[in-house]
């Protein structure tokens, strides 16, 4: 395995850099207090600065206006992008868009990718990824009530769905839906794309979110579909086939997240030796005297190496042996990175006192906002599970005692 970066990623990863500090990190307090349709138009001039740059949409392939980068290098993007809240968004590669514009590109057909995956690309238009539902389990989600009714040359969409991320604003959502019910149980939903302006696309509300309520892009939706209508010809890959689709948009997904986390671990590290190096508690004496707080900064250190080590291994096992191969390494980093993340925040927000649980920084938000990184991909329980159960079905193989 070779980690050595390449001369055209390192000069990526300077230019993301320097971008990152001149031109969204002064626009931090914005994004923490202003609605976010306030902050778009500031936030297309950047995102014209960058496709200028042609560094627009660093993870999506050539041919449809990206950079292509390979999954090594694109996680090496993230983190850095990460460093500010409006990284992703800000050069075309935001969850839940990001996933939404792979499986178009794998699955959609010509009059799918020219409607809905070509705006989506170029960033004129934006997307939602609707499976989850109040009323059943989202860590098994083959057991789903929302139905897709086969009624003339449509589908008639029924359910209820919640946490339908950036779902405010956004054009179509890409919903989960039975439309195969006596099917085996991973056969059973299919993915529609549903224009959001569809009669019976029923918005219900942003769900708050540890206090946020959130507004556009950043905002996690409630949705009711009620007798919501679409052509058969909305129908994203072979029917019946949704939670295999899901299968393969989550495992690069997870790259894409935890070297984000890591992004992020990175700023909240600087700032808390910052913190430390500026704060006096007594005379004479700083906070980065006090053998507690270098203590934190140890750790933070070494669980960050650790785990972008873990992430970066698990992306080049996905490029060079594929997805199923590296699925133990994916539940593993996903976990495993959440955790580290949601530590290095809260010595970072410790280190901070008083200011560390303000909006004064961006470490609160972080704290609230990424709390959820348990949760969502797969909570922490069904990763760890998984893991544990192959580790301990190989011991026992080799072992006799199967
Ligand atoms: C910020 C955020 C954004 C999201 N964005 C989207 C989105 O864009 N689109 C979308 O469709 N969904 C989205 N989700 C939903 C997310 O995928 C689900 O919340 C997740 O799958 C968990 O499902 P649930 O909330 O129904 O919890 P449940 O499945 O009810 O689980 C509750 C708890 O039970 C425990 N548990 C569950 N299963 C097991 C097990 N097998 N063993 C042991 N313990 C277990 C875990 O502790 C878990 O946290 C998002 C969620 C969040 C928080």
């Amino acid at each position: 395995m070779d980690f050595q970066i390449s001369e055209d990623t390192q000069t990526i990863l300077e230019l993301i850099n320097e971008f990152v500090d001149k031109e969204l990190l002064p626009l931090e307090q914005d994004f923490l207090h202003r609605p976010w349709d306030e902050l778009m138009p500031t936030l297309a001039a950047k995102r014209e600065m960058v496709k200028q740059m042609e560094l627009w949409a660093p993870l999506h392939p050539k041919e449809y206006g990206g950079v292509g980068l390979g999954l090594v290098d694109y996680g090496l993007v993230c983190e850095a992008l990460a460093r500010s809240p409006l990284g992703v968004f800000v050069f075309g590669c935001q969850a839940p868009d990001a996933g939404n514009i792979e499986i178009l590109i794998k699955y959609g057909t010509p009059e799918q990718k020219e409607k809905y995956l070509k705006p989506l690309i170029a960033g004129d238009i934006r997307s939602c990824f609707s499976m989850t539902e109040p009323e059943q389990p989202g860590s098994n989600p083959v057991l789903m009530d929302t139905t897709a009714v086969k009624e003339g040359g449509d589908y008639v969409i029924n359910g209820h769905k919640w946490f339908t991320s950036s779902a405010d604003g956004a054009s179509f959502a890409i919903v989960m839906a039975v439309t195969n019910p006596e099917a085996p149980r991973h056969l059973r939903a299919s993915m529609i794309i549903v224009p959001t302006d569809t009669p019976g696309f029923n918005l219900v509300r942003n769900i708050p979110v540890m206090g946020h309520v959130g507004s556009g892009w950043h905002s996690h939706g409630e949705i009711l579909y009620q007798s919501c209508r679409v052509p058969q010809a909305n129908l994203l890959g072979p029917e019946g086939h949704g939670f295999v689709i899901a299968q393969e948009r989550l495992g690069p997904g997870r790259i894409h997240h935890c070297m984000r986390w890591i992004g992020i671990c990175n700023r909240a590290l600087e700032m808390m030796c910052h913190q430390a190096l500026t704060r006096e508690i007594s005379p004479g004496q700083r906070l980065a005297d006090k053998q507690i707080i270098q203590a934190w900064i140890a750790e933070s250190a070494a669980e960050m190496r650790a785990a972008r080590l873990m992430v970066l291994n698990c992306a080049w096992r996905i490029e060079h042996y594929g997805q199923k191969e590296a699925r133990q390494d994916i539940s593993l980093i996903k976990f495993y990175t959440a955790g580290v993340m949601q530590r290095v925040l809260d010595r970072a927000v410790q280190a901070h006192g008083g200011l560390g649980v303000t909006d004064d920084t961006v470490l609160a938000s972080w704290y609230r906002g990424e709390r959820s990184a348990r949760i969502y991909d797969g909570v922490d329980e069904v990763h760890k599970v998984s893991v544990a159960r192959r580790i301990l079905k190989q011991y026992a193989a080799e072992h006799g005692l199967a």
